[in-house]
């Protein structure tokens, strides 16, 4: 008895097949295709049409590849497919018709008889958008962190360059020693721009320029403090198309590109402005507006410390009511002039002047008028003696002159018409005119009258003792031991006039 075969409840009978494979085919979450030999899709299910959003009639029949964002890889998998029976990992992308763009990796295998191997190919494609998105955003946080590393970087090294430039500027022993490091400073925070610094000057009327840095100079060298837009407002002015009517006046003809000018002031007192021009084209960003106010602080507290050192030293070296020299920087210069004359074995000569009858004047006109007197004396000297003559006062009434590479004769002769015109002062003091001031004038010269700077100073002092005692209103040049009878004390009061000598 032949034996009854039981199907096997498990297996789609034989008669079921075909609507067996069509839902496993359209069941299926991945977009599927058959292809025949020629590349014309044959079958497709679901969730390809979902992808494409093409409808299924115009889908059968056409070509695969035109679907596939690069049709040339696309035609790739399906000849590899049939080559080789199967391959798998296609990278291929799908765009939907509305733009949305699937990514897809491909696995395909051929089957049927064909003549070259299999007769069509099916392509399952795995949607891995997701994956790839992910990708994506990692890649683009990757190039992120390193532009923002790049960047910190660069900060790193602005911050530096400012740390160091605060230091070089603290070791400046004036302001002009500082200018030149500014501008090498500014030339490597704003490699593009061009920029300057002006300093105030004429007890802060007016500002000149101290450096300016990059390829074009252009700022006037010296101008008055409204041609500045920021300087008038008080705060940093940005001007992005500066043209004749918007630019500050301050340009020797306006930028072509965008600026930025920025007052530095501390304590109310503006001690100069930062200038920054940019390229055309290339305005400033906001990181080039915060470096260039860093920089801004950072001169601003360097100039405010170096102009107080400077009126120190001014102050240390020069005397308040005359502005001339003091006496300390008189026994410093004079010591060096000695040994320079030694040197160039050169001559020189130290004159020694004296007021006559200075404590009459006050007494009469008033201590004011006194120092009318002395300044007005101050500002004669300076303006007939030669640039290389140093102009000193000595004390109350007296001055001191040096007087390099000349001899006592030819100084006793112009000092003695120095004397004369001086007499021509006319000093106002209170509405009236006061009473011209003689002057006795003691010269020495070196070596012959004192070789060292304190025997010289002895020595004109001892000869204005002497054109005191002489009547006053001379000049009196040092004479030799044998020639004269020193004074017994020679700051003994010169006043009376009538010690013998
Ligand atoms: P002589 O012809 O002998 O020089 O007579 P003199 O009156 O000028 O005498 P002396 O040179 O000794 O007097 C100096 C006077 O200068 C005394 C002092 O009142 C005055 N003096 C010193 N310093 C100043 C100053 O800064 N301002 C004014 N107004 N007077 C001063
Ligand atoms: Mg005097």
């Amino acid at each position: 008895m032949p034996e009854t075969i039981v199907p096997d409840p498990r297996v789609p009978a034989v008669s079921d097949l075909a609507e067996y494979n069509r839902s496993l085919i359209e069941a299926c979450p991945d977009p599927l295709i058959a292809i025949g030999a020629e590349g014309q899709i044959t079958d497709t299910n679901q969730a390809f049409l979902a992808m494409t959003g093409i409808l299924r009639e115009k889908l059968i029949g056409s070509d695969f590849a035109g679907y596939f964002t690069d049709p040339e890889l696309a035609r790739a998998c399906h000849r590899e497919a049939f080559s080789r029976g199967s391959t798998t990992g296609y990278p291929l992308a799908i765009r939907h018709t509305s733009g949305r763009l699937t990514y897809l990796l491909c696995n395909a295998a051929s089957y049927g008889k064909g003549p070259i191997g299999g007769a069509r190919v099916v392509v399952i494609a795995h949607d891995v958008t997701q994956q790839k998105r992910r990708e994506e955003e990692l890649a683009q946080l990757h190039a992120d962190m390193l532009v923002h590393s790049e960047e910190l970087k660069q900060r790193e090294s602005e911050i530096t360059r400012i740390n160091d430039l605060y230091e070089v500027l603290q070791a400046c022993n004036s302001q002009h020693e500082a200018y030149p490091v500014i501008g090498s400073v500014g030339t490597e925070l704003f490699p593009k721009a061009s920029g300057a610094l002006a300093v105030s000057v004429s007890r802060g009327h007016q500002m000149e320029t101290a450096v300016e840095w990059g390829t074009e100079p252009r700022m006037a060298a010296s101008f008055l403090l409204d041609d500045c837009w920021a300087v008038r407002r008080g705060q940093t002015q940005e001007v992005a198309k500066p043209d004749a009517l918007q630019a500050c006046s301050h340009f020797q003809s306006p930028p072509p590109g965008p600026y930025i000018c920025l007052p530095l002031s501390v304590r109310g007192e503006l001690l100069g402005l930062l200038n920054l021009r940019c390229a055309p084209g290339d305005p400033p960003q906001p990181k080039q507006r915060h470096l260039l106010t860093v920089l801004g602080e950072v001169i601003k507290l360097s100039l405010s410390s170096l102009k107080l050192r400077d009126a120190l030293r001014a102050q240390a070296i020069r005397d308040p009511l005359t502005g001339l020299f003091n006496r300390n920087y008189l026994d410093e210069t004079l010591r060096r002039e000695v040994s320079r004359s030694a040197r160039h074995k050169t001559m020189l000569c130290v004159a020694m002047l004296d007021i006559d009858g200075f404590k009459a004047f006050n007494d009469t006109y008033g201590h004011h008028a006194g120092d009318i007197l002395l300044k007005a004396l101050a500002e004669f000297f300076l303006k007939q003696l030669r640039a290389s003559d140093i102009v000193c006062r000595y004390g109350g009434d007296e001055f001191v002159l040096v007087l390099p590479d000349t001899n006592s004769q030819q100084v006793s002769e112009r000092l003695d018409r120095l004397r004369g015109e001086a007499k021509e002062i006319e000093c106002r003091h209170e509405g009236r005119i006061l009473p011209s001031a003689s002057l006795s004038i003691g010269v020495a010269q070196w070596p012959d009258h004192g070789a060292t700077s304190e025997d010289l100073i002895k020595a004109a002092d001892s000869a204005l003792y002497s054109a005191k005692h002489g009547g006053r209103d001379q000049v009196y040049v040092f004479a030799s031991l044998q020639d004269r009878t020193p004074p017994p004390d020679s700051t003994a009061d010169r006043s009376t006039g009538d010690q013998s000598g």
